[in-house]
């Protein structure tokens, strides 16, 4: 079975790290609402097929089934950089 890359997204019942622009979606194993932030939505594009999970399943899944991780994109550091900045006011 091909291994399908997983996009981990941040709950919506959690406060606090939403980006401006983020669209919401649902984790594919626990339908939890999710975040699908501006690169995300760029990831997704670029990756059809991607698999949308929240934090905790993701996380579960990682534990389960190790896989390559892959590196933020530079949108996505972007999206952090900014995300930090803004916390730290
Ligand atoms: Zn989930």
């Amino acid at each position: 079975m091909a291994e399908r890359d997983i996009l981990i997204c941040w709950p919506v019942s959690r406060s606090g790290s939403m980006v401006p622009g983020s669209l919401t979606s649902k984790c594919s194993k626990c339908g939890e609402p999710v975040w699908l932030s501006p690169s995300s939505l760029l990831l997704l594009h670029d990756t059809p097929g991607m698999d949308i999970q929240c934090v905790e399943c993701g996380r579960k899944q990682m534990i389960s089934q190790p896989g390559e991780v892959r590196r933020p994109t530079p949108a996505q550091l972007d999206e952090i950089r900014e995300y930090l900045k803004g916390a730290g006011r």
